[in-house]
């Protein structure tokens, strides 16, 4: 019997790194192998299966948190991994509410354990921990395999992207027996898991085993496929009964200063993609690679985290991070009162390894005011000075300068890029945030036409993406047939918690 007052005698653990040096000579997945398995049942039983699970309602996927922490908080004692445990019954709550749990139990920030009630004075169940302990374990043990539908309903639907938002829908419709296609302008499917996310934070074959359970169930994937350009939006609308629009939102903000258009400064999504690309086997080397070269970052979030990640694994000479906001409080602060997801200090497995490599500073308050050239007309500096802490305006006085050879910009994401004949063809219009227009149920303007991810919500996370992959698949299959089965998460307006 699990210790009922483990939340009071255990304390929190997380799975361990690899050193930090290590993995700065691979590219693969930061975290020991075989390191959760063994403390996963000491931490599930730390989970106090509260009567309102604030966990379960901070996930928009509405997972089942305190279920499955029960289901296998008895595993890994006494020396027994299985004693008393039920992984199989905890596979199948977890699948119950997410398609991909391997993908959010590596990456998602976990708004659940910001939620947990042990949070509020304490150290919160390390629910992200457990989901990937038991996500793995069902793909090895088989319990994750192909579903395909016991009856074909005849009906065809296209999906436009292929990301988590994309092909969550995809995998639902086609579970429910409607023949799907899956349309991706890129040459592999994935979406920015694909060619955004470094494998150091997701192997790749994680993807391509989903992709292949997809096609097992009967998902067709049409990729290196721009609808508006290559297939026209009437073509998808005249030969499917439904189209679902999951394109992103990867219009990448600009940084209108003097220097921008120098060769050397680029945006991070162009250099992430060519590093995954490499991995990929595509081409030798990133022709933007870092090696020998210092870099500057501007930018302070999980893209600009990826890129020094990467910079550090191609030897750039030295990598500063310029980030333009003040550095946030070491824990919650008043303002953001539990169970908001709040904004603190987090050092990314990224800058773990910049400090183990002394590769360079992460500079806070920073307001980037130019690029130079050197001699020969590419980037040599990057201008920086203290910014102003009320408009973030660069402070009089301050400015100085960094060398630098590759500048990237990790601004962030205006929207879905403005792909004006896709636009036109499908009868798109876009919304004041600049982000896709639909209702509720995400319906567009036009009948048939529905719109899903971060082309409806902004640039946010996977977990939101998969919770509207699943939520537009259950209106289209009502659309289809008249009434569904599938569960449907969130509404199109649902947002996280905020004060
Ligand atoms: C570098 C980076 C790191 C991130 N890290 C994390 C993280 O750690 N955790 C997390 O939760 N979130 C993270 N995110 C955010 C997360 O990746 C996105 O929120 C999520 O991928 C959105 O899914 P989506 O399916 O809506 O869109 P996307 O993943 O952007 O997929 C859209 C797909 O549509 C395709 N497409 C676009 N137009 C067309 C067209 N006309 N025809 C055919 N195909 C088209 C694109 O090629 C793309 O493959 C990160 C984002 C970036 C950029
Ligand atoms: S809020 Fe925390 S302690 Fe409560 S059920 Fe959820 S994971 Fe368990």
């Amino acid at each position: 019997m699990a210790d009922r007052m483990a939340f009071f005698t255990t304390p929190r653990a997380e799975r361990t790194r690899r050193d930090a040096r290590e993995r700065l000579g691979d590219r693969q997945e930061v975290y020991r192998p075989g390191s959760l398995l063994p403390m996963v049942g000491g931490q599930a039983g730390r989970c106090m299966d509260c009567g309102l699970p604030f966990c379960h309602s901070a996930c928009p996927l509405g997972n089942l948190v305190p279920e499955w922490n029960r289901l296998v908080a008895e595993s890994g004692t006494a020396g027994e991994p299985d004693a008393g445990a039920d992984w199989q019954a905890a596979a199948a709550r977890l699948l119950a509410t997410n398609n991909f749990p391997e993908f959010t139990g590596r990456l998602c920030p976990a708004p659940c354990e910001s939620a947990c009630v042990l949070a509020i004075d304490g150290a919160a169940v390390t629910i992200k921990n457990v989901e990937l302990a038991i996500a793995d374990r069902a793909w090895e043990a088989g319990w994750d395999g192909p579903r395909p539908p016991e009856r074909a309903d005849g009906r065809r639907v296209a999906v436009i992207g292929s990301g988590p938002a994309g092909l969550a829908a995809a995998q639902q419709l086609t579970r429910a027996g409607h023949a799907t296609t899956v349309y991706e302008r890129a040459d592999r499917a994935g979406g920015l898991l694909r060619y955004g996310i470094p494998p150091f934070r997701l192997e790749k074959h994680r993807l391509e085993r989903r992709l292949d359970q997809l096609r097992a169930e009967g998902a067709a994937f049409r990729t290196g496929v721009w609808v508006g350009r290559d297939v026209p939006g009437e073509e998808l609308r005249a030969g499917y009964d439904a189209v679902v629009v999951a394109v992103g939102a990867t219009a990448c903000r600009d940084l209108p200063v003097p220097g921008q258009d120098l060769s050397g400064v680029h945006q991070a999504m162009e250099y992430l993609t060519w590093a995954n690309r490499v991995d990929e086997g595509d081409c030798p080397a990133s022709p933007l690679s870092a090696e020998g070269r210092h870099v500057v970052i501007v930018g302070g979030g999980d893209t600009a985290a990826d890129c020094l990640g990467t910079a550090l694994r191609q030897r750039a000479a030295s990598v500063t991070q310029l980030d333009i906001n003040p550095r946030p409080p070491q824990r919650r602060a008043s303002g953001q009162p539990w169970p908001v997801h709040p904004k603190v200090y987090r050092e990314t497995t990224s800058h773990e390894e910049s400090c183990a490599a002394e590769a360079g500073p992460r500079v806070f308050e920073a307001a980037t005011v130019g690029f130079e050239p050197g001699p020969d007309g590419r980037l040599a500096a990057v201008r920086f000075a203290e910014a102003e802490p009320v408009d973030r305006s660069p402070r009089a006085g301050t400015e100085r300068s960094l060398p630098a050879q590759l500048a990237l910009l990790a601004l962030g994401f205006t929207g879905p890029e403005p792909d004006r004949r896709l636009f036109a063809q499908l009868g798109l219009a876009t919304g004041p945030e600049g982000t896709l227009a639909r209702d509720d149920g995400f319906a567009t303007a036009t009948e048939g036409v529905f719109v899903a991810g971060d082309a409806g919500r902004g640039q946010s996370l996977i977990v939101w993406a998969i919770a509207e992959g699943r939520a537009v698949a259950a209106v289209v299959d009502r659309y289809l047939r008249g009434w569904t089965e599938l569960p449907a998460p969130i509404r199109a307006s649902a947002r996280a918690l905020t004060v």
